[in-house]
């Protein structure tokens, strides 16, 4: 796992300034949550650690090493975002460990992360399932598994529980709590659901026509309505 910084980062689409000079910091095993209205520039950066979007100023630190000018792959980071995007027809287990397979991991390697990762995400018996037989919870969980096979250093998570019903995402929240726990995971998530980021994260960023508002815990105890 590792630390995040984000020095200035501002970037522009022609004319518009989507992300405007933002600067933060997220500690090694820390969970922060991006959160502000809709076009307020969360997931542009996000996507600027990612490494889909290039600042048009500024640098991204992972670890010790500026990944400004690095591809998404050599980051170690895994991104979780809202469309899962499962192969339809492979299996739990192919889809889990697709990336290891293209990277030729030895059987065993593959299998043995494959398992944790499910163990993790509490699939285990399901890895024979086809994503047509699940449920968006569990599909879900089939896509944050691909993640954590990965090893990242830093999960992205974008609005990965927007498409889930209330009950399911409340459920996935836990879920999501238990895997930092154990993971000792540095996440930088993205919502625009309240509870979420209440209860979740160790650090809430408001962000607000792309520049950081605030940065701190959450202040009051969060109880479902
Ligand atoms: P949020 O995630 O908070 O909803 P975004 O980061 O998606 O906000 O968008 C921030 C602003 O940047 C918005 O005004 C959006 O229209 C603009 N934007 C985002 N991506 C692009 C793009 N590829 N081309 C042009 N404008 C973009
Ligand atoms: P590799 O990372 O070795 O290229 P993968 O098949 O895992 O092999 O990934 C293919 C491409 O898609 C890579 O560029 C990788 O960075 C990207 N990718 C796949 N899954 C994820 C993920 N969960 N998070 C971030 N990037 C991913």
């Amino acid at each position: 796992m590792a630390r995040v910084r984000l020095e200035n980062i501002t970037k522009r689409y022609g004319e518009e300034t989507a992300v405007d000079g933002i600067s933060l910091e997220v500690e090694d095993g820390e969970f922060v949550t991006f959160v502000g209205p809709s076009g307020c520039g969360k997931s542009t950066t996000m996507e600027t650690v990612a490494g889909l979007t290039q600042p048009s100023e500024g640098d991204v630190y992972i670890g010790d090493d500026k990944v400004t000018k690095l591809a998404p792959k050599d980051r170690g980071v895994a991104m979780v975002f809202q469309n899962i995007a499962l192969f339809p027809h492979m299996d739990v287990y192919e889809n889990i460990s697709f990336g290891l397979r293209l990277r030729k991991y030895d059987d065993e390697e593959v299998r043995r992360r494959v398992e944790q990762a499910a163990d993790i995400v509490q699939l285990e018996g399901m890895l024979d399932r086809m994503p047509a037989e699940m449920s968006g919870g569990q599909q879900q969980r089939v896509g944050i598994a691909r993640a954590i096979v990965r090893n990242p250093d830093v999960f992205l998570m974008d609005e990965p529980l927007a498409n889930l019903d209330a009950k399911l995402r409340v459920h996935m929240r836990t879920e999501l709590q238990r895997l930092h726990r154990e993971l000792n995971a540095t996440i930088i998530y993205v919502t625009h659901d309240q509870a979420e980021a209440m209860t979740m994260s160790n650090r809430i960023a408001v962000l607000n026509d792309g520049k950081l508002q605030q940065i701190a815990p959450p202040l009051v105890c969060y109880n479902e309505p």
